[in-house]
């Protein structure tokens, strides 16, 4: 009689997705169809899906996710209806981050550089200048975030200035908020760019991939001084811009692998408060230094577990740093909000969050796609800046992304437990498999996302104290990312 009192014996199911965890046993993750999730042992997951008794503690916990209902469908349907509108609010408003690509132009020779840089060529004239800022402008967004890119920008300085004015003057009319963003090696600020930088509010962002012989090793230059050049440009950008100005990330080479205490090590050594542990791309030079660089998505989730043990560790010691990409799952596995961050969007963040300015007036839906168009592939690629916005967003390529960028439709990603919090990738399966759907089994993009998930939920479900208060802090405390890249 007490067992049934306790019980809640006539429920409905709402549809859910789960996934028996590898990494803890008898543990099934149900996640609703907005995203929110919860751990069931397997004797309570088969009372759930068999409608059998449910401990009314779990029952409460899953009619809260709309997982099951009680009576009121319609009231369920509406509140998931509302949480899955917050998830995927970052539709409303079109593209918000506009990539400059400014020049190709780099002094460095990164064998892994996505870019294929040239060296004294490649600038954007003024004239693709002034229809890109038009372009921008055309696009219905409140918040515009305006990233410079290169090659290294800071050798088109000039045209970036004038972009910038041009933005500020267009924009007495316009009314938008605008951050700006640079990616730069940092090794060629000077003066009048450190108060440029300072006077717009600049937020930059460099690469910096670990110790000096590592980074030294991964981003040759001719003076082989490419660590301590990097380092003189962050204390000078750290002094005009603040601490927290100033970002970092690391492109993980093979040999970065077998490095990851130190890396993080010498992030905290700089005094930086988060790590961006960023894998190799598939794009541009990597794929030509593939067998010298490359490293199969085991090696890479050892170095993560390692990495993020590592950080976890030092957090739980009092030492605060974040690593950034799984600050940024986190948040989108603990709240109902969308993290802006647009390479894990569905739909695809490319050409729905991003449109991407290149130096010669080509227009991309992203970064990857302009890499995928320096390859031979112009799949990605909108149109030219002389053509009108809604042009753009009504070409093939918004047509081809729109039809295989939703991983909710995508086979393999349509019942994933980890969907809510994934993303397609069809620039990789451009590139990878020669069609923008690509397939789940033989994608490395799953492979490391799933890895990463079932660390980062096996994790949640031991719920260590002190984990969970740093997790809690990378999740509520740290500013939101549109999107980190290699400078
Ligand atoms: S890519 Fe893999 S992990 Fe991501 S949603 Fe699709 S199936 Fe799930």
């Amino acid at each position: 009689m007490s067992e049934l009192a306790n019980s809640l014996e006539a429920y409905q199911l709402m549809p859910f997705r789960f996934r028996r965890l590898e990494r803890t046993p008898d543990t099934v993750l149900v996640t609703s169809e907005a995203g929110e999730h919860a751990f069931l042992e397997e004797s309570s997951f088969n009372q759930l899906v068999n409608l059998k008794p449910l401990n009314l503690g779990i029952a409460d916990d899953l009619d809260a996710r709309q997982i099951l209902c009680r009576d009121d469908r319609s009231l369920a349907v509406r509140l998931l209806a509302t949480k899955l509108r917050t998830r995927k609010s970052f539709l409303r408003h079109g593209p918000s981050l506009h990539i400059f690509v400014v020049t190709l132009s780099c002094d460095h020779s990164c064998a892994y550089c996505q870019v294929s840089r040239r060296i004294g060529s490649a600038e954007m004239p003024e004239g693709v200048a002034v229809a890109a800022v038009e372009r921008m402008f055309e696009s219905p967004s409140p918040d515009l975030t305006v990233e410079f890119q290169g090659g290294e920008p800071l050798l088109a300085f000039d045209r970036i200035s004038q972009i910038v004015r041009l933005i500020e003057a267009r924009n007495v009319d316009g009314r938008r908020r605008i951050r700006y963003t640079l990616t730069s090696t940092l090794h060629h600020l000077d003066e009048r760019a450190l108060q440029f930088l300072q006077h717009y509010n600049f937020h930059v962002s460099t690469s910096l991939d670990g110790p000096a012989n590592l980074h030294n090793g991964n981003r040759p230059l001719p003076t082989r001084d490419s660590h301590t050049r990097t380092l003189e440009g962050i204390a000078k950008a750290r002094a005009a811009l603040g601490i927290d100005g100033v970002a970092a990330l690391t492109t993980l080479t093979k040999a970065s692998l077998e490095q990851p205490e130190a890396i993080v090590d010498e992030y905290v050594r700089l005094g930086f408060r988060s790590v961006f542990l960023r894998p190799l791309s598939p794009f541009g030079f990597v794929a030509r230094a593939a067998r010298r660089m490359e490293y199969g998505t085991s090696a890479f989730l050892t170095f993560y577990e390692r990495a993020l043990g590592h950080i976890l560790d030092l957090n739980a010691r009092g030492v605060e740093i974040e690593e950034v990409y799984t600050a940024i799952l986190l948040k989108s596995i603990f709240t109902s909000y969308s993290t802006g961050y647009v390479d894990l969007r569905s739909p695809v963040g490319a050409g729905f969050g991003t449109l991407v300015y290149n130096y010669d007036g080509d227009v991309y839906a992203s970064d990857e796609g302009r890499m995928l168009a320096e390859m031979g592939d112009k799949s990605l690629r909108m149109g030219s800046v002389q053509d009108f916005y809604r042009d753009l967003i009504d070409s093939d390529a918004m047509h081809l992304l729109a039809a295989s960028g939703l991983a909710e439709s995508l086979p393999g990603c349509a019942d994933c437990a980890f969907v809510h919090y994934c993303g397609p990738d069809p620039a990789r399966s451009l590139s990878s498999a020669g069609e923008p759907a690509g397939h789940r089994a033989w994608s490395d993009h799953c492979g490391r996302h799933t890895g990463i998930f079932e660390l980062l939920f096996g994790i949640v479900r031991k719920a260590n104290p002190a984990t969970m208060r740093t997790f809690d802090r990378w999740v509520h405390g740290s500013p939101g990312v549109d999107r980190a890249e290699c400078a």
